[in-house]
């Protein structure tokens, strides 16, 4: 069985005995699923789960100060815009952002590289531009670039990977040069796990001229998102991968590099001026931000923020590596399973798998049986499961609230499933 003092690790703050005591802030990991079965919450990478201070957060929101925001002449308007923009200082801070201005509000990371993918590249390339993709990529970080690019007429480069599921950087030379005019990479892919150098293509990218799109949907709940130290241009991630609540993105971008995005969405709070003959717009971030904020949302994930700061970025990446070497070192043990992914040490916490003998959905479903919740199919990354060869893997992925006893469930659950098919 698997032992927390096996990784041979120093426990950070946030530590196998202190997790316990972590978990009671987050009600939904203590329910019983299918009758009276304890939930392993191993799906993180799809939605985390709240901690109750979010949850609270929401609910005093409506409670107590619910109003519109920026244009209330009265106290409730005025809190909420508070509360909302006090949200707006936090996230810049959580990535390195260095003015709150460089943080637009959006509903996802979907809707952030959609407004970045319409509103800037498809008006501002041209025939022959190129824009440097990879096989990897969600297919938010992948659709609106095959949009962008039949829009404009540039044309979609993918950069190779290599055979343990990393981008092939060594290759970079070959695939950003005169013509690149974007490059755009997840800080952490969603299905492998694998971390991107994202400086090191951003230096590549910036020598060119070109610019850099960061996906940290899933990199930013792993404390792996700085947009100083990485150099990125623009940057996205959702909040409900972030402890925070559903239907609120984040779009970061230079100064410069927003103020080339044209309004894709127009109506109230983003114009100046609004005349028959035409309209102004306002000025960042509002001038991206059109129609009501979702400021309730703001609030939770302004919550969220605090929260995690309070647990601190290093300590939870640090303890959710030595969940992952647990369950790397475990899972590698079964027979007949093969993890897509490079090894831990250049990787987060996903693991996806596949059996021999049981398709991915099946595995999923004994799994969801035993009260262990995965995720089976292609995660939205089509492209790089027919690298794989399969259409669908088995994906556990975990977070900071997760346990070594819950890796154990996770690799005895799978066991037994294993069993039921032989
Ligand atoms: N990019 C990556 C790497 C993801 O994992 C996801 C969600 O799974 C997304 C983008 C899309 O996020 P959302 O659906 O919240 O817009």
């Amino acid at each position: 069985s698997v032992s927390p003092t096996s990784t041979g690790q120093q426990p950070g703050i946030l530590d196998f005995d202190r997790i316990q005591q972590v978990r009671q802030n987050f009600p939904i990991l203590h329910e019983l699923v299918h009758g009276d079965l304890p939930l392993v919450y191993l799906d993180s990478a799809a939605t985390s789960q709240k901690p109750k201070c979010v949850v609270d957060k929401i609910v005093e929101a409506y409670e107590k100060y619910n109003s519109n925001v920026h244009r209330g002449i009265h106290a409730l308007g005025d809190r909420m815009t508070t509360e909302m923009e006090s949200a707006r200082e936090k996230i810049a801070r959580f990535i390195g952002a260095s003015t709150a201005e460089q943080v637009i509000f959006t509903s996802g990371t979907t809707m952030s590289v959609n407004l970045v993918a319409h509103g800037w590249a498809a008006r501002h390339l041209r025939p022959g531009d190129e824009i440097l993709l990879n096989e990897m990529e969600h297919h938010a970080n992948f659709v609106p670039w095959q949009m962008a690019a039949q829009a404009s007429g540039a044309t979609l480069r993918f950069l190779p990977l290599t055979v343990d599921w990393q981008l092939d950087l060594s290759r970079l030379d070959e695939f950003i040069n005169s013509k690149t005019r974007l490059v755009a990479v997840a800080g952490m892919s969603n299905v492998t796990g694998t971390i991107h150098d994202v400086s090191r293509i951003a230096d590549a990218a910036h020598a060119v001229g070109a610019r850099v799109f960061v996906d940290a949907a899933q990199s930013a709940a792993h404390g792996l998102t700085n947009v100083q130290t990485g150099n990125i241009d623009f940057l996205a991630f959702s909040g409900h991968k972030l402890l925070g609540p559903t239907g609120l993105g984040i779009l970061y971008g230079k100064p410069d590099a927003l103020g080339e995005i044209q309004p894709v969405f127009g109506g109230g709070h983003m114009i100046r001026e609004v005349t028959k003959s035409g309209s102004t717009w306002a000025d960042l971030p509002a001038r991206l931000e059109a129609g009501t904020a979702a400021f309730v949302e703001c609030a939770g994930m302004g919550a969220a923020i605090d929260y995690l700061e309070s647990i601190g970025m290093e300590s939870l990446a640090r303890y959710e590596h030595s969940l992952l070497e647990l369950a790397h070192a475990r899972l590698s043990q079964i027979p007949g399973l093969t993890i897509f992914g490079p090894e831990v040490a250049h990787k987060g916490a996903i693991v996806s798998m596949v059996h021999e003998q049981i398709h991915a959905h099946d595995l999923a479903d004994l799994l969801d049986r035993q009260g262990v919740a995965i995720r089976a199919g292609h995660h939205c990354t089509m492209p790089l499961h027919e690298l794989f060869g399969v259409a669908a893997t088995a994906r556990a992925s975990f977070a900071f609230y997760n346990t070594p006893d819950e890796v154990e469930k996770l690799a005895s659950a799978i066991e037994k499933a294993i069993e039921v098919f032989q």
